[in-house]
């Protein structure tokens, strides 16, 4: 049963590390002109208001982007992944109240070229059903009600041969967990020169630990973690903190992480550990 709804969380800490990841890596990608896709395994409704009842009743995104939104940001990190999400955001909100927030569909929809196109699974039928009609007129976009994993293998590898994998399922169940494993050896059958983005919660530590280190047994020769807690490790109570594992990073990603990660820290808390580690390089 899909209980999970991300209306309930957008634009809260975690969605904004995994937000600034996504820009990096696709700002990367269009630095060539060839086309590449995007594919997003657990889309998502792909846009969401903040004042909805979901949002407020949780509030997240008031420790998230509802922090970040009017603040200004260090001229250093203007240019740089940082600087393109809140003008993205700002964009979504010209009035300069924030009321809407792009899920991970909507920013890739927006940075994408004419050339580049977007492949884009949801399993929950209400969150599907908006996800299509907020991106019905979108060209080479190809939206479907589908198990994330069936998706990889119907759809990978792209057409392009280039291109971001985005995957970020709620691990509300424990086996998610190993899906995402089992997922991702798929994935890499298919598509070994993809750039896979994979986001997980800091709930318990020793959980973390153990799924980074299955990822990083995968066939794989360049493994970047990026991990921010703005909260203290706790025993399982609740989120403290998230983390990307990036396959096949962008040389840049690391050293653009290390940037944003201190305003980050300053803006919205630092109390847990944060890291940007390269776990395994090329050689
Ligand atoms: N990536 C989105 C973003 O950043 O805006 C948020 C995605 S949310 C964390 C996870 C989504 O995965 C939910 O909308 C949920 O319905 C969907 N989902 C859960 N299990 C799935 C599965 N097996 N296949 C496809 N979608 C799934």
């Amino acid at each position: 049963m899909l209980s999970y709804r991300h209306s309930f969380h957008a634009g809260n800490f975690a969605d904004v590390l995994k937000h600034l990841v996504q820009i990096a890596i696709l700002d990367y990608l269009k630095r060539k002109e060839k086309p590449f896709c995007y594919h997003d395994t657990h889309s998502g409704a792909g846009f969401y208001s903040l004042s909805s009842e979901h949002a407020s009743k949780t509030g997240e995104y008031q420790s998230g982007i509802g922090v970040l939104f009017n603040q200004p940001l260090p001229t250093a990190l203007e240019d740089g992944p940082a600087g393109h999400y809140l003008r993205l955001v700002q964009h979504l909100n010209a009035d300069g109240e924030l009321e809407f927030y792009p899920g991970s569909p909507s920013i890739a929809a927006q940075l994408l070229r004419p050339q580049d196109s977007l492949q884009l699974t949801e399993l929950h039928p209400s969150d599907f059903s908006l996800l299509s009609q907020h991106l019905a007129k979108r060209k080479h976009c190809r939206i479907e009600k589908m198990d994330a994993w069936a998706g990889i293998k119907a759809m990978l590898p792209p057409l392009a041969r280039r291109g971001l994998v985005l995957i970020d399922p709620p691990y509300e169940l424990s086996h998610e967990y190993d899906d995402v494993v089992q997922g991702l050896t798929q994935a890499l059958k298919r598509f070994a020169n993809g750039c896979y983005a994979i986001w997980y919660p800091v709930i318990d530590r020793r959980h973390v630990e153990h799924f980074v280190q299955q990822i990083a047994a995968l066939p794989v020769s360049n493994l970047l973690r990026i991990e921010w807690c703005p909260k203290a490790d706790s025993e399982g109570f609740g989120m403290t903190g998230s983390g990307m594992l990036v396959i096949n990073p962008p040389y840049l990603l690391a050293e653009q992480c290390r940037a944003f990660l201190p305003w980050l820290q300053q803006q919205l808390g630092d109390a847990g550990p944060a890291q940007v580690t390269q776990l395994i390089a090329e050689a």
